[in-house]
């Protein structure tokens, strides 16, 4: 079963000029449960758009969003975000953690609006990323890398079906980042998460076995729609 379907997905922008640019537009694209994939674009290539229209931060202007076989673009805001909770983890490339609050907290915070706070999983998770001596420090006294396995294992925290990675490794020097894709592929894996993980960088998709170009499946500028299958 797909655990993320895109039909005809549409976004455009108004340039500060007035014009109206299309920057997503995909008339398909299906992840199956359980599958790990790396889309390839360069920088301003509508990557991080797409990654805000699936996860529903942003709307769409037509097209739909399914996951886990629910028409999540089309529920209303509220019933969106709960399910975002519950389906969703998403991995930022600059963490958005929470600097007022300890990594443990961030997780649970996480929580929040999914199936519920346990402790104990938050702990679990951290301790998974690496960071069992730094459950109670505050980003900030955390290192780059560190913050972003915070981040990883707040991602994983509800039990998402998908997880979301917009150039997670991309504010982290080389071996960290490394460590960290090598990280985010096998907790997905453990937890039973789909990844999505769009990047524009080789050594990051050199990682993966599937690659796809975004080109291949956003189609923007365009306003007659050619269908690839998959
Ligand atoms: P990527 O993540 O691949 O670098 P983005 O999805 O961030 O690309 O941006 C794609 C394009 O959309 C860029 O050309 C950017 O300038 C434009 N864009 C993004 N957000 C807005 C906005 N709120 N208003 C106008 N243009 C935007
Ligand atoms: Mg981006």
């Amino acid at each position: 079963m797909p655990v993320l379907e895109v039909t005809d997905l549409t976004k455009s922008y108004v340039s500060p000029e007035g014009e109206r640019n299309i920057i997503v537009n995909v008339p398909r694209f299906v992840l199956e449960d359980g599958q790990q994939v790396a889309l390839r674009g360069p920088s301003g290539s509508g990557k991080t758009t797409l990654l805000h229209l699936i996860a529903g931060i942003l709307q769409p202007d037509s097209g739909e969003v399914r996951i886990a076989d629910a028409p999540f673009s089309l529920l209303p805001e509220a019933m969106r975000d709960r399910a975002r909770a519950t389906l969703l983890g998403y991995v930022f490339q600059t963490f958005n953690l929470l600097q007022g609050y300890t990594a443990l907290e961030n997780v649970m915070l996480g929580m929040l609006f999914g199936p519920g706070i346990h402790r104990g999983h938050a702990e679990e998770l951290l301790v998974r990323v690496g960071l069992k001596d730094r459950l109670n420090y505050r980003p900030r006294q955390l290192s780059v890398g560190q913050q972003q396995r915070v981040a990883v294992a707040r991602a994983l925290a509800n039990h998402p079906k998908l997880v979301l990675a917009d150039e997670p490794t991309g504010n982290l020097d080389q071996k960290n980042a490394k460590e960290a894709l090598t990280l985010i592929r096998e907790v997905c894996r453990e937890q039973r998460a789909a990844l999505l993980l769009v990047s524009h960088d080789p050594a990051v998709l050199g990682q993966f076995e599937k690659v796809q170009d975004l080109t291949a499946i956003n189609q923007t500028g365009g306003k007659d729609v050619l269908v690839i299958g998959h």
